[in-house]
């Protein structure tokens, strides 16, 4: 039977230099939670090292979370890409650690805490995750869907870091699962800003970077349950699957 399932597919961890150290996995959990969501994906810039926590942190409750990253191209542009497992998810780590170069400052853009599900921290990281890869927009979304995974243009309507920012067009061969705008644009007002991407679905979150943003921003989807295969369904519109908008 389907249900509408409520989504936020873009939520970072103190693991981003940019969001809040009280953006721990447990904390964002009983965020998500509160806020009523159903399903969260966690993406910190090129980096994953806090998703198993907040999974574990999200054992035996009633909140699905997606391991996900949001990952910089060579193009300094920001995608989301999301996965149905842990292990496909190492393996886009891994490929993207390989062509990540430099080293993070701390003063100037944060700390990147790795921080386990009972709050404490497990590391911190001193890549330079803020920066980008060397890796071009294509190659990446090919690696993404070579792991089966979804990969979403992150925050459409933004004036940097995004494919209409850095790009100037999305194609609509563009191979995106789904493109995300901000709240502040929301869908509707999406449909009427973008109708030459009318054949893409859209999808708003909150790219919460503190923990008041959860909850700000979620997108009702249509699914039988919460798993990438019917969230695959929902994005290409098949078998009454969808976005509500
Ligand atoms: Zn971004
Ligand atoms: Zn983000």
């Amino acid at each position: 039977m389907l249900k509408v399932f409520h989504c936020d597919f873009h939520i970072h961890t103190c693991l981003s230099p940019c969001a809040e150290l009280d953006m721990h996995p447990r904390a964002i959990a009983e965020k998500a939670l509160a806020a009523k969501l159903d399903v969260i994906a966690i993406c910190d810039h090129n980096s994953s090292e806090n998703v198993p926590y907040v999974i574990t942190a999200s054992q035996g409750k009633n909140l699905k979370v997606f391991p996900g990253m949001e990952i910089t191209t060579i193009e300094e542009v920001h995608f989301v890409a999301i996965f149905d497992s842990m292990s496909a998810l190492e393996s886009m780590q891994e490929y993207v650690y390989r062509h990540l170069t430099g080293e993070n400052d701390e003063k100037r853009f944060g700390v990147q805490a790795v921080v386990n599900e009972k709050g404490e921290v497990e590391a911190i990281n001193e890549k330079l995750l803020i920066g980008a890869t060397d890796i071009s927009l294509n190659v990446l979304l090919d690696y993404v869907h070579n792991l089966n995974g979804l990969a979403i243009a992150a925050h459409i309507d933004r004036e940097s870091f995004s494919v209409l920012s850095q790009l100037g067009f999305i194609d609509k061969d563009m191979p995106f699962d789904a493109l995300e705008v901000t709240p502040f644009t929301g869908l509707a007002q999406a449909r009427i800003f973008y109708p030459e991407l009318e054949n893409y679905s859209f999808i708003t979150s909150s790219d919460a970077h503190y923990l008041k943003d959860i909850g700000t921003a979620l997108t009702k989807i249509m699914l039988e349950e919460p798993t990438l295969t019917e969230l695959k369904m929902a994005f290409s519109r098949q078998n009454g699957r969808r976005i509500l908008e």
